[in-house]
């Protein structure tokens, strides 16, 4: 049996940053992904300016391979019924639109960690001075034995299903799918990701071109029809933006989210020797960007972990208290007054309004107001609408959400 300091689950980029911290600190760390390398991942790509200085800080410039045509992004456009259209620039120029299947691979390889690939964890026992990881290989069972462990290994996460069996329950899930279709004729500007506040395409639409072909993407309820949710998408875009699309190719993707935690400011750190970061522990910023917390985040509990050993310091403490500039940062982009006053995202928002006629201006409030209202439907959506408001007046994020 391997015994190292840290096993890391999934070889994305919580992982990446993460296993950056553990071995420039010189801790021996293993990642474990499920996956042969380098392995697909869906995801637009679209990395928010944060993300990016993030990537070039600890792992230096991006080669060509870990990005996608278009190579770069300008910001986001958001749709309104009303068919007022608003784009919005990052704040400090353009970033790149990355390949995630090579870009994660690059980060982890950058990391220096040593990586085993199609690798599945499957379970775990936290024996107090040490972890015993249980794997399988290639469908043979493996065991490492660690001092500690980072679940970084996506919404689904095994390694909080290990932890806390109960939890899948009791957060909001949804689903994305996203079709990929040749372009006949495509109006919207390609420099832009593109999204709709539009109660009646659904509650997370968007669009954009990758390598020469056009992305359609929609969320969906567990039981809703992709396919028909998806024809209505792409005929809406037609008839009301003239995007003239060729039928979907097969290729088509979808997966389910752990929508909501940041919404609602109920993150999950872990437990024991065991961390949980990115993704897997609710970072998941507005409009669905997550790889520039998912790198912030996995870094801290790299830190957290070599810190707690040098002042021999429960590593949960230490992770919990080093955290918490991240949960202010990524709960603050969905803090109504934050957004109305503030600029807590990375495309300036205020800015993008102000630059619309008072009428225009007057139509999206109202149209955003509607989209919001949407929200309500969910099983979870009183709750996150008594979280967002709430927030603000009480003017802090409570211990008591966080495990
Ligand atoms: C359709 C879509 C579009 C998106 N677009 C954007 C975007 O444009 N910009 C943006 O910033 N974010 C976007 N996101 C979100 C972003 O992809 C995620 O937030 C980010 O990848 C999270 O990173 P992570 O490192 O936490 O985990 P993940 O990227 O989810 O990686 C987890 C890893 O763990 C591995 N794993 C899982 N289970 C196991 C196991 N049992 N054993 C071993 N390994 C395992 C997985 O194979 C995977 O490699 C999008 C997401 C979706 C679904």
């Amino acid at each position: 049996m391997r015994n190292v300091d840290v096993i890391i689950v999934g070889a994305s980029l919580a992982a990446a940053a993460a296993a950056k911290r553990l071995v420039d600190a010189g801790l021996e760390t293993i990642v474990l992904e499920r996956q042969k390398l380098p392995r697909h991942k869906i995801c637009s790509g679209i990395l928010s300016p944060r993300g990016h200085r993030f990537l070039l800080e600890n792992f230096g410039p991006l080669p060509r391979e870990t990005m996608h045509e278009p190579t770069a992004c300008r910001g986001v456009t958001f749709h309104f019924p009303s068919m007022v259209s608003m784009p919005m620039d990052f704040f400090g120029g353009t970033t790149p639109h990355l390949h995630r299947k090579y870009s994660d691979h690059w980060a982890i390889q950058s990391s220096g960690a040593e990586v085993h690939d199609q690798t599945s964890f499957v379970g775990l026992q936290d024996n107090g001075d040490h972890v015993i990881v249980k794997a399988r290989k290639n469908g043979e069972p493996v065991e490492y034995r660690a001092r500690n462990v980072i679940g970084a290994d996506g919404p689904s996460s095994p390694v909080i299903r290990a932890i806390y069996p109960d939890y899948p329950q009791t957060i909001p899930w949804f689903f994305v799918g996203q079709k990929f279709h040749e372009i006949i004729e495509c109006p919207l500007d390609e420099e832009y990701f593109h999204f709709w506040f539009h109660p009646g395409l659904g509650h997370y639409t968007w669009s954009h071109a990758r390598d020469g072909r056009q992305i359609v993407g929609v969320g969906f309820k567990s039981g809703d029809n992709f396919a028909k949710k998806h024809a209505v998408v792409q005929q809406y875009m037609e008839d009301k933006h003239g995007v003239k699309l060729k039928p979907a190719s097969d290729d088509h993707e979808g997966c389910a989210e752990n929508f909501g935690p940041s919404l609602i400011n109920r993150y999950v750190f872990g437990k024991g020797n065991v961390l949980v970061t990115g993704q897997a522990a609710g970072f998941l910023n507005m409009i669905g960007e997550g790889m520039s917390c998912a790198l912030h985040s996995g870094a801290i509990s790299g830190e957290a972990i070599v810190e707690a050993r040098l002042r021999n310091r429960p590593v949960q403490d230490m992770y919990r208290r080093m955290i918490a500039s991240e949960v202010r940062r990524t709960s603050d982009q969905w803090n109504p007054l934050k957004i109305a006053f503030d600029k807590p995202h990375e495309a300036d928002f205020p800015a993008a309004l102000m630059a619309l006629s008072w009428g225009d201006r007057a139509k999206v409030m109202k149209d955003i107001w509607n989209f919001i209202v949407l929200y309500k439907e969910f099983k979870w959506g009183r709750e996150i609408f008594k979280a967002a408001l709430q927030r603000p007046l009480v003017g802090g994020y409570p211990m008591k959400h966080w495990r």
